[in-house]
């Protein structure tokens, strides 16, 4: 029997792919560990810009994908 579960929003759609070491930031050219995907399209940054833009961008943007908590130990 399979159970159907009642999560919105959970079509796999691009904003949800992992970033990959090919992701570069796009202030800094590290690698990316955060995506911000607005209408216009998509934003890399490296943690430190991330954190930096973040307050900016977040009423722009559709998603906000952070994966900088790989960063931690
Ligand atoms: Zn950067």
């Amino acid at each position: 029997m399979t159970t159907l579960t009642t999560d919105i929003d959970s079509a796999p759609v691009d904003e949800e792919r992992p970033l990959s070491a090919l992701d570069r930031c796009d202030s800094c050219g590290s690698q990316a560990y955060i995506r911000a995907t607005m209408g216009s399209g998509e934003l890399l940054f490296c943690a430190h810009h991330g954190n930096k833009h973040k307050e900016k961008l977040q009423p722009l943007v559709s998603s906000w994908h952070d994966e900088s908590h790989k960063l931690q130990p």
